[in-house]
């Protein structure tokens, strides 16, 4: 048989910490910025015996959202479970979870089928300390809100998979729910690959824990070329938990498989199963923004942008406002000027300064209908080009509106036809040689004679209205 003849499917378990004030069962706070360890603590979330949970109703809601946004359903009754297991991140010794009667049930992705969403604690944090060489424990993060969301084997590439956690991440953030960030452990996916090379699924491993895009990717291209490999060779594949070896670049058994039998789940007797329409669902439902795909679309539409360019804006959701609010600012300036341009100085001016001096877009001074004022000078000629760059680059720096720089300081391009003749008249009566060699056919003469004139004018004049006044006067 050909290594082609084996067909990888691969499913994901993508875990999300969700953004609340409070954790999941207590009143601590959840912080992910608190850099003291076990600050965000109390009896509950450190399981001492006596304490009792209390269900984060927003951490139900942001599940609920982002459910309804992949076109799931809530489940009619829900109920949390106890996933019992010893591990020193886990106090009780067992994680509130829910098993049988998930959340959220079914939806879809980038073509991918949703299996359900569930909600779940986040365990505690082990550093270890080289310098004792023993481990410390940080219970900041213990029972912080987390939901797991499980697809279908449904995906076939590590392209697709990966593609599939990027959608996910962004859509998280479009509804607020999470940071969603993989370098800060907001965001991880444990990754079921199997092949085979006939109609039903092959025997899966499960590689926990991938905490980067590029693991997930090279991850699930190892577990393709190994288990396709031992089938080759004719060796069966076994059900088992791998991890992601980073520093040899390759997957390695953990254990074998742990049935649910192993956790001895059992419903959580402290907290009380609940029919899901005590929550206001179509409020949610409402509540959701635009999503990615939707925007994607529509700029494509309005604005007349390609992929790439739809893509810049629609990946930085903040971004994608910003430039709302100044287009709708720009068609009432000045209807005539193109939103391209507004785009262009956006995303490669305006972003470039901000790169340049580690700007967040938070504390960016230029308000949107600025950005649209600076648009509409260039656009209707105002302003050139040249002069632009030096008036955004003060708008970064004070969050003026350059409509006050210009008229205040008396830049722009000056249209006072008078004035212009005035000051090339002068330059021809002080640059005898050059107007003589620019009559006896020295072209470069002519663009001597303009940088005189435009400097004279600091700038405020158009080249080719320079150039054309010169040559009238020169003939004469
Ligand atoms: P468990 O409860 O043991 O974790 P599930 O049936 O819930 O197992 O599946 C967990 C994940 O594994 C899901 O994302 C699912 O799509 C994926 N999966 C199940 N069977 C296979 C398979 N044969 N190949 C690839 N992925 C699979
Ligand atoms: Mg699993």
């Amino acid at each position: 048989m050909n290594m082609s003849d084996y067909k990888p499917t691969i499913g994901l378990e993508v875990h999300a910490e969700l953004k609340t004030r409070t954790k999941m069962f207590c009143d601590s706070l959840n912080d992910p910025t608190e850099l003291h360890p076990n600050v965000n603590v109390c009896p509950v979330c450190l399981g001492h015996p006596g304490t009792l949970p209390t269900i984060n109703k927003l951490a139900v809601e942001h599940v609920i959202k982002v459910g309804l946004a992949l076109q799931g359903t809530p489940n009619k009754r829900t109920k949390f479970d106890r996933k019992n297991y010893f591990y020193p991140d886990l106090p009780k010794a067992y994680q509130i979870s829910q098993s049988g009667e998930p959340l959220m049930l079914g939806g879809t992705l980038r073509n991918v089928k949703i299996n359900h969403i569930h909600l779940e604690e986040d365990a505690g944090k082990l550093i270890h300390d080289d310098s004792s060489g023993g481990t410390l424990v940080d219970f900041n993060r213990a029972s912080v809100p987390l939901m797991e969301l499980v697809t279908e084997p449904d995906m076939h590439t590590a392209e697709d998979a990966v593609a599939f956690m990027r959608e996910l991440q962004l859509i998280l953030r479009y509804l607020g729910v999470s940071d969603a960030d993989l370098e800060h452990g907001q965001m991880r996916a444990d990754a079921n690959i199997s092949v085979s090379a006939t109609d039903e699924l092959g025997t899966r491993a499960e590689v926990k824990n991938l905490n980067s895009f590029n693991s997930v990717f090279l991850a699930i291209n190892h577990e393709i070329k190994r288990q396709t490999e031992m089938l080759e060779k004719g060796e069966k594949i076994r059900q088992e938990t791998r991890g992601w070896d980073e520093i040899r670049q390759k997957t390695v058994s953990q254990r074998s498989k742990e049935e649910a039998q192993d956790y001895r789940y059992f419903p959580e007797p402290d907290l009380p199963p609940f029919e899901t329409s005590v929550f206001d669902v179509e409020a949610l439902r409402a509540s959701l923004p635009e999503l990615p795909d939707a925007k994607r679309t529509r700029f494509m539409k309005e604005y007349g942008f390609d992929e790439k360019q739809t893509e810049i804006l629609v990946s930085e959701p903040a971004f994608a406002n910003y430039f709302e609010e100044a287009v709708s600012e720009l068609k009432e300036q000045a209807p005539d000027v193109s939103s391209q341009l507004l785009y262009n100085y956006l995303t490669t001016d305006l972003w470039g300064l901000m790169k340049q001096t580690g700007t967040d877009f938070a504390d960016m001074k230029i308000v949107p209908e600025h950005l649209a004022h600076l648009a509409a000078l260039i656009g209707t000629e105002k302003v050139t080009s040249r002069q632009a760059k030096d008036i955004l680059a003060r708008m970064f720096e004070t969050g003026a509106d350059p409509t006050e720089i210009v008229a205040s300081e008396h830049i722009g391009i000056s249209s006072d036809m008078g004035e212009i003749e005035a000051v090339v008249t002068a330059v021809i009566a002080e640059n005898e040689a050059a107007v003589h060699d620019y009559k006896k056919g020295k072209t470069a003469s002519l663009q001597f004679l303009i940088g005189k004139a435009m400097s004279k004018l600091k700038g405020r004049a158009r080249p080719d209205m320079l150039t054309e006044i010169f040559k009238r006067m020169l003939e004469n």
